[in-house]
């Protein structure tokens, strides 16, 4: 196939990376890269210490034409956590930046220091790049750990191609276009989407580093900034500014595109964003395992609250308890969601049991229950091991009760859980941040709304309220720690 870089060997003109004042072309990371993969041949399994800086990025393109397997790590990852993802991947390289610092547990591995300017006297460019067959291993990215201890995730050169080359298509994605980037580079989001993708369209990375709302608007602004991807969190605190300031307001009107993935992003943000800016956020679906599965077209209608269509490339079916496939779209028969197509992933490290079970026949199970409509839009209801309670002999998906939660006065963040009940088998628990130094509202309130809007058997039984919810770095409600 054709290398997952092709823009890396043009005279591109657009600069290819800018972490705050550093900026590096095309033709330096060619350098800075490709002598950084004549040093990594013949390893076998390399990681990089994933901080938000331009050696983080050097390191992954680098081992990428090198041919040898790469693992992002979380440098936020504490000490236990990451001793397991060293064990669980064996790295025989651990790349850093110049000012990274390890932890204890990280002291044993060898280490080199990856530069961003081609080395002095440093390894010729290799001819041969990306070489081998482009269905080995490329990448190693560990999920977000939000059901239970992060699984590594073996992904091709292939799968990542296919990936991104079917949301260039949708998001009409071109070498023009500036990506805004505000997030960790140790998730496909962030890593695969987020910086590989600018790199394989040959267009621009502008990384702040953090997210804030400040940086945001000052990059599409002044800084030729022309598209956005975030997580919903993200979403929220734009949607909240854009209300109170028209420059934030004008800056997302401006932008050529809002991207929002990771987690659902509530009705309630993209209507607040159409009306404070008229600008519209297209939400896609993916997982580690597979990519990018579903999303909202640039040429075709939104519909808050689902995850638009299936992207070109990826076959998606629901599919009952039975097994059977469920056909049609009537908007309201929920199954699971299963992906089939050439950006899955190869395998979990380590784990063939689990690789087994999490395929049925070529297809991919998500684990996440959805209904399809009659235009092919799909609606996440949640996931079936912690989104979907099992009530009074019904299943109740979560997230329509969080909607209609956050759509209730005083309410600034909900999640729901099921709890044990003698009766119920599973009561419905509603957890309430409420609006900042306002009171709490009534709890009799917000279960009666539920009620009045959805149906009586899905009134929280329970109503808790909380400082804050549990969320891991992708802004992902950690359900397994509420209770
Ligand atoms: P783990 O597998 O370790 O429990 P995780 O599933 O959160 O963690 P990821 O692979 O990063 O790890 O996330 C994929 C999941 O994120 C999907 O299965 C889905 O539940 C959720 N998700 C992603 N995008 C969306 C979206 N737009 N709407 C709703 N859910 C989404
Ligand atoms: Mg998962």
């Amino acid at each position: 196939m054709s290398a997952l870089f092709p823009a890396l060997g043009k005279e591109s003109a657009a600069p290819a990376l800018c972490f705050g004042d550093e900026v590096i072309g095309y033709p330096r990371l060619r350098e800075a890269a490709g002598s950084l993969a004549a040093e990594l041949a013949g390893r076998d399994r390399v990681a990089v210490w994933a901080t938000p800086t331009p050696t983080t990025v050097v390191g992954v393109v680098a081992a990428v034409l090198a041919g040898v397997p790469v693992v992002p790590l979380n440098p936020r990852s504490g000490e236990r956590e990451l001793a397991h993802v060293l064990a669980d991947c064996a790295p025989d390289l651990l790349l850093t930046g110049p000012g990274d610092e390890l932890p204890e547990v990280a002291a044993g591995q060898e280490r080199l220091t990856v530069v961003t300017e081609r080395p002095e006297g440093g390894a010729p460019v290799p001819a041969a790049l990306e070489p081998g067959r482009d269905d080995r291993a490329a990448l190693i990215v560990y999920t977000s750990g939000t059901t239970g201890a992060p699984k590594g995730v073996v992904l091709s050169r292939r799968a990542i191609a296919a990936t991104l080359d079917d949301v260039a298509e949708v998001w009409r994605w071109t070498d023009e276009d500036v990506l805004v980037h505000a997030l960790p580079l140790f998730h496909v989001h962030g890593l695969v989407l987020g910086a590989l993708g600018p790199l394989r369209r040959g267009g621009t990375v502008r990384h702040l580093g953090r997210f804030s709302v400040e940086g945001v608007t000052r990059a599409l602004t002044e800084q030729g900034g022309t598209m956005v991807f975030g997580v919903p969190t993200m979403y929220h605190r734009l949607a909240e500014a854009a209300g109170e300031d028209a420059v934030v307001a004008s800056a997302l009107r401006g932008a050529r595109l809002l991207v929002s993935g990771s987690a659902a992003l509530p009705p309630r943000d993209h209507e607040r964003i159409r009306a404070a800016a008229g600008a519209r956020v297209i939400e896609r679906y993916g997982m580690t395992e597979t990519l990018m599965n579903t999303s909202t077209r640039v040429d075709g209608p939104s519909r808050p609250g689902t995850v638009g269509v299936p992207l070109p490339g990826v076959d998606v079916r629901l599919v009952d308890e039975r097994g059977e496939r469920i056909e049609g779209g009537d908007g309201e028969t929920v199954g699971e969601l299963q992906v089939r197509g050439p950006s899955l992933f190869t395998e979990y490290l380590n784990r063939p049991d689990a690789t087994a079970e999490a395929f049925d026949g070529g297809w991919f199970r998500t684990g996440d229950m959805a209904t399809r409509d009659a235009e092919g839009y799909y609606r996440i209801v949640g996931r079936s091991s912690t989104d979907v309670i099992k009530s009074g002999g019904y299943k109740i998906g979560a997230g329509e009760i969080e909607n209609v939660l956050l759509e209730c006065a005083g309410v600034r963040e909900a999640a729901v859980t099921g709890e044990p009940d003698p009766d119920l088998g599973e009561r419905v628990v509603a957890w309430i941040v409420p609006v900042d130094g306002a009171a709490p509202p009534d709890a009799d309130r917000l279960a009666e709304e539920v009620s009045a809007q959805l149906s009586p058997h899905k009134r929280p039984r329970v109503v808790r309220f909380v400082a804050e919810l549990p969320r891991n770095d992708m802004g992902k409600v950690m359900k397994r720690e509420l209770g």
